[in-house]
């Protein structure tokens, strides 16, 4: 049901043979100016990095373990994440900011090269994670060091990418510490070629039209809401509902969301709500030490591997108890039942 944009015109970067950023920016966007889409062009960027070993610093290949579920409507899936095993990064100077442009070609990014283009007048850049959690996973960031921000903006933003990738999903982490937050310093989300979550199938429990916005609650392990309409529609009708869900505890209340663009100039959007103050529960932090973001609360958990177990013992282990952790780790790190139905009875659902 994905649409597989394959390479229409020839990837005109040189495989296996590593450019300056300045060549590489002026490669692709010839090839855009010329006709190339922009998912085509970042599929360029990821087919070049990889034969110049952008990846050849992965440890092991990730375990993906599925569960069906029939109380969530959906597989629940878990990732064992063997990429980061033994990894150590690069020391010495380091830029302030991970994510910044300055990290392209410093010490231990060497291979780390970009792709520059505007999203409604404003400057972004997409780069390869170095640790994909799928193939083509992209960090798309804002060219100047803004912070984090969930603005009418950053919906805007996300919705746009996802028009000019059709079949692209928009994964973004919140604003605040602790509440499904990943580099507060610079914004950014992340983006996935041919990527569905769990939670894109989740069943809607009430629906109301907000601003002519299909919006839905959904049946999930946390409060969650599904926005549906025109994408400029959707786009306010998300930031308003944040504007109210924040209101009563400014700063500790915000979201993750999910931004996928459907055709005819719709958009369908997950909102996932979070709040600081509830997070992983001191039973689960020996398996889930890290935040829990975006990808984990739409029904993917990465975890790393148990020390002292080999992968097939990791594999069995995972496997006998991802179908309960999975939505307990979700639900501990969500606002509580009473935060949400108050703020779900400021809707008015039919
Ligand atoms: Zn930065």
């Amino acid at each position: 049901m994905h649409q597989k944009p394959g390479p229409m015109t020839r990837n005109e970067l040189p495989a296996g043979r590593l450019l300056p950023q300045e060549e590489v920016q002026s490669t692709l966007a010839r090839q855009l100016h010329n006709g190339a889409g922009l998912a085509e062009t970042l599929g360029n960027l990821q087919q070049w990095s990889e034969s110049v070993g952008y990846y050849d610093h992965l440890a092991g290949r990730n375990t993906y373990l599925s569960f069906s579920s029939e109380e969530w409507n959906t597989d629940l899936r878990l990732q064992v994440n063997y990429a980061r095993i033994g990894y150590t990064p690069p020391t010495g100077d380091r830029p302030a900011c991970p994510l910044c442009a300055e990290n392209i070609g410093t010490p231990g990014k060497e291979k780390l090269r970009v792709y520059q283009f505007e999203l409604n007048q404003r400057v972004y850049f997409a780069h390869l994670t170095p640790f994909p959690l799928h193939p083509g996973h992209f960090v798309v960031n804002r060219w100047e060091h803004l912070p984090m921000h969930l603005s009418r903006g950053a919906f805007e933003d996300a919705a746009t990418f996802v028009e000019k990738c059709p079949g692209w999903l928009a994964a973004s982490n919140s604003d605040l510490l602790w509440a499904g937050a990943s580099v507060l310093q610079h914004h950014h989300f992340q983006a996935f070629p041919n990527l569905r979550l769990p939670i894109q199938d989740a069943t809607a429990l009430n629906t109301t039209t907000i601003n002519n916005t299909v919006t839905s609650m959904l049946k999930w392990p946390c409060p969650s809401l599904r926005l549906y309409g025109k994408t400029g529609e959707v786009v306010e009708t998300a930031f308003r509902l944040l504007q109210q869900w924040k209101k009563p505890e400014p700063g500790k209340r915000t979201c993750n969301f999910l931004m996928e663009s459907i055709p005819h100039g719709k958009a369908c959007l997950h909102i996932i709500l979070r709040h600081s103050d509830h997070r992983t529960h001191p039973d689960l932090l020996p398996i889930k030490s890290e935040g829990v973001g975006i990808i984990e609360m739409a029904g993917e958990l990465i975890l790393p591997p148990r020390p002292n177990m080999t992968p097939e013992e990791n594999r069995d282990y995972f496997t006998s108890i991802g179908g309960d952790l999975i939505p307990r780790l979700i639900g501990q790190n969500s606002p509580p039942p009473h935060l949400a139905t108050a703020f779900f009875q400021t809707i008015n659902w039919n």
